[in-house]
Formats: C-alpha cells, structure tokens, sequence
C-alpha cells in the first residue's frame, strides 16, 4: 500500500483510489511498441471504459508486427479485465472506519486487536469513532467506541462521549461513556 495519496480523475474522490494500468501495442511491421498509461479512479468509475483509447489502440494497430502481435494479446486480456491494479491508495479514515465495524464481532481476540489498531491510529481516529457512538446501530460498536474516545487526551474526545455518548440508548454503552469520562489517567 502506497502512503501517497491519490485522487479520482472522474470524481476527485481521495477515499479508495486505484491506480490502474492500461497497455496499448502499435506494431507495424519491424516497429513494435508496448507502452501503458495510469489512470487513477475510484471505485465506482473504475471499469474498462477507463481504457478505451488502450483498448482501441490495441484493436487496430497492434497486430501488424510479430512481437507486437504477442503483446497485444496479454494487453488486451488485461485491458479487458479493467486493467492491472499498480497501486491503491485507502485513507487512513476509511481504513479507520472499516476498523471500527470490526469492534461489533463476537471473537473477543479479534476486537481486542482491533482496538489497539485503532489506538495507533491516533488522534485520526477521533471523528470516526464519535460519528460510530453517535450512529452505529450496533451497541457492541458503540461501547468499544466510548471506551476508545475515553483513551484520548484530545478535548474533542471529551466532547463527544459528553455530546452524543451520555444520550445513548443503551444503559451498558452510557455506563461506558461515563467511566471513559472520569477514568484517572496515570
Ligand atoms: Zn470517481
């Protein structure tokens, strides 16, 4: 995974962003040419269309010479499969928010793993976890939530288990929020 961070050339959305790969052949005769060109696209405008002029490109003039000719038909196999997949870039928010869907499982383990990935995001994973206390239906999510915010010395934290975390419905979830609020840091 690439640190650097892409945007959609549709849509310029910076959440998950591919960086694809089309090839296009030009072979005439003694000329063969293989060369390929990167498109970054997000998941809904990633797709073969991306490639067309490739495609295209490969269709008419990538048959005409004997090296070209072999290429061609790798390129165009990939081509068609929507290109090769170079490089993908997910923000640490989106990474940070399929993190906390994993606090609602069963296997203890695994939340518990899960909460010290999501610690070591830092400060990043405030917003999220304050949007998670406040929406998620899941109260198992909610309390792993508060329990987290309760980790932070960032004020904002504070702010949300105060905020939304004291009106939860869920009694277990509020009892949380509200140790996670008087909890002595040592
Ligand atoms: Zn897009």
């Amino acid at each position: 995974m690439n640190l650097k961070s892409f945007k959609c050339e549709k849509c310029g959305a910076s959440d998950i962003v591919y960086q694809l790969r089309f090839y296009y052949i030009i072979g005439l005769i003694f000329y063969s040419f293989k060369n390929g060109r990167d498109h970054f696209r997000c998941e809904e405008h990633k797709g073969i269309r991306v490639g067309w002029f490739e495609i295209v490109t490969c269709l008419f003039l990538g048959w005409w010479a004997h090296h070209a000719f072999l290429w061609n038909i790798e390129a165009l196999a990939s081509n068609f499969r929507g290109g090769i997949i170079v490089n993908a870039n997910v923000s640490s928010v989106s990474e940070i928010q399929s993190l906390i869907k994993v606090l609602g499982v069963k296997e203890m383990r695994t939340v518990e793993k899960t909460v010290l990935a999501i610690l070591k995001k830092g400060d990043e994973a405030i917003k999220p976890l304050i949007e998670a206390l406040g929406a998620n239906k899941d109260p198992q999510v909610r309390l792993y939530s508060a329990y987290l915010l309760g980790e932070y010395e960032n004020p904002l934290a504070k702010e949300g288990l105060q905020k939304i975390g004291l009106k939860d419905k869920d009694s277990e979830v509020r009892k949380q929020v509200i140790k996670s609020l008087t909890f002595e840091k040592k």
